[in-house]
């Protein structure tokens, strides 16, 4: 394990997942071909396509699609607009995807593009321009067998539907139907998966609801910290509060909020709604300095927003006991060590929030057969397969006394080394 002082360097959410990527390698003894094909990204594509905005003027938007490994099946991964959207930023969410779906079993690869863009700038019209336009620039680098987009942060159904539609629109119109899983999570109209709004939030819920089971104890009367309330934290805030735990601070990128006493799930989330998502408002008597939000006193913290947010700055601070990761990529490597060092338990990202790309997969077999679940029908289903993968994860970390990051990175890079043996490498 490396201390400290050798990951100091970690600068980006690329350095992150390569520093995870490499010292897990060293770890399961990865055979060296492959990791030398794991290492670098497969595709990566950039596209500059222009837009009318409202006032007439036309502007270049710059948007990206990275494609890391598709050993396992179709490259699968979210599209974020965001101003922090770059090509090193697609390059590690589309690293980590590739180990997420090789954890959960699925047959995807691992994906993940953006703009960059800040929404709150544009109009639901311009938006919609953008979002079409760039869905045409991709082109054939994204298909319903090939590469299949879902949403992430600050994306939705909505732009799941503008893309459905454009990108079926420029088939010929006998085998459109055929192109509708080109994208999950889109709305439950227009082929979306009854569930998929809730899917990521309800397995970060699950899997702190297994850890907590699995050592003889219940949410009731357990305190959670979140961090970002948009599809993720406010998913996963509801279901645990209807198990019994109290939501006690909430930050999100405009406000951060602290009730010892408890905020209600529902009434932030109605208080959203207008305001864009933005949490802002809420009460001023519980605006709190954004900077003492990771070291308050709870039983968990969920960081549900971007990457990169628990680091060696606060990683000392924070006195939760469990962290479970519904964003990706939000702790460090060098934080990592200060956490596992006193004792947190860490609920990986490429477990925690894989009831997402869970509920795609359930998306997309269900376009392709023709079939439509019903809500608790899916639901059992994802809570069956993330049950399974808890406890083949409990399993390596038992077994070897490991902490659950490198449990979880093991089973899904010895999934990917196990396929590239059998098949080996054309020609
Ligand atoms: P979202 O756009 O619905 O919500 C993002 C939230 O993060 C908002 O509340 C926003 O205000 C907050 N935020 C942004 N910048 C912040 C900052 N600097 N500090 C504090 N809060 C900030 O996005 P989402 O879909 O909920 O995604 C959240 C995270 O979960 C991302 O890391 C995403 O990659 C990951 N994730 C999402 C899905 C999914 O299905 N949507 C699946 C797996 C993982």
């Amino acid at each position: 394990m490396e201390t400290v002082k050798e990951v100091k360097k970690t600068q980006t959410m690329y350095d992150n997942v390569m520093l995870q990527f490499n010292r897990m390698a060293e770890y399961i003894d990865l055979n060296p071909n492959i990791r030398e094909i794991l290492s670098i990204t497969n595709n990566e594509i950039t596209v500059n396509f222009p837009v009318r905005m409202d006032d007439g003027r036309v502007k270049v938007f710059t948007g990206f699609r990275v494609q890391h490994n598709d050993s396992l099946g179709p490259y699968k991964g979210g599209l974020r607009y965001h101003p922090t959207v770059d090509i090193d930023d697609a390059r590690a969410l589309a690293i980590w995807m590739t180990w997420k779906t090789s954890l959960a079993g699925l047959p995807y690869g691992g994906a993940k593009g953006g703009i960059k863009i800040d929404p709150r700038n544009h109009s639901l019209g311009e938006l919609e321009r953008i979002t079409r336009r760039f869905t045409y620039a991709l082109g054939d680098n994204i298909g319903p067998e090939y590469d299949i987009p879902a949403p992430d942060v600050n994306t939705n159904e909505q732009t799941m539907a503008w893309i459905v539609d454009t990108y079926m629109s420029a088939k010929p119109a006998v085998v459109r139907s055929q192109n509708k899983h080109v994208v999950t999570g889109k709305p439950v109209g227009s082929g979306g998966l009854e569930g998929r709004d809730r899917a990521t939030g309800f397995g970060v819920y699950l899997s702190i609801r297994f850890l907590i089971e699995s050592r003889q104890e219940t949410l009731k009367g357990k305190t959670f910290i979140v961090q970002g309330f948009g599809n993720v934290g406010y998913w996963a805030s509801k279901f645990l509060e209807a198990d019994g735990a109290k939501m006690i601070a909430v930050q999100d990128a405009h406000a951060t909020i602290y009730n010892k006493s408890g905020i209600n799930v529902e009434d932030l989330h109605e208080h959203c709604k207008p305001r864009k998502g933005s949490i802002e408002g809420f009460d001023a008597d519980l605006e709190i300095d954004p900077q003492s939000f990771m070291g308050i006193n709870c039983d968990i913290l969920i960081p549900a927003a971007l990457g990169n947010q628990i680091t060696v700055d606060n990683a000392g601070l924070i006195q939760a006991t469990i962290i479970a990761e519904g964003a990706n990529g939000p702790t460090t490597e060098e934080a990592e060590v200060i956490l596992l060092e006193k004792g947190i338990t860490i609920i990986p990202d490429i477990f925690c929030n894989s009831g997402g790309v869970i509920g795609s997969y359930f998306e997309w077999l269900q376009n392709r057969s023709g079939e439509i679940w019903q809500l608790d029908e899916v639901m059992e289903k994802l809570e069956k397969k993330l049950f399974k993968v808890f406890k083949n994860l409990e399993k390596e970390v038992e077994e070897n006394q490991i902490d659950w990051r490198t449990a979880a990175y093991k089973i899904a890079i010895k999934r990917i080394e196990k396929t590239y043996m059998e098949r080996g490498v054309f020609p």
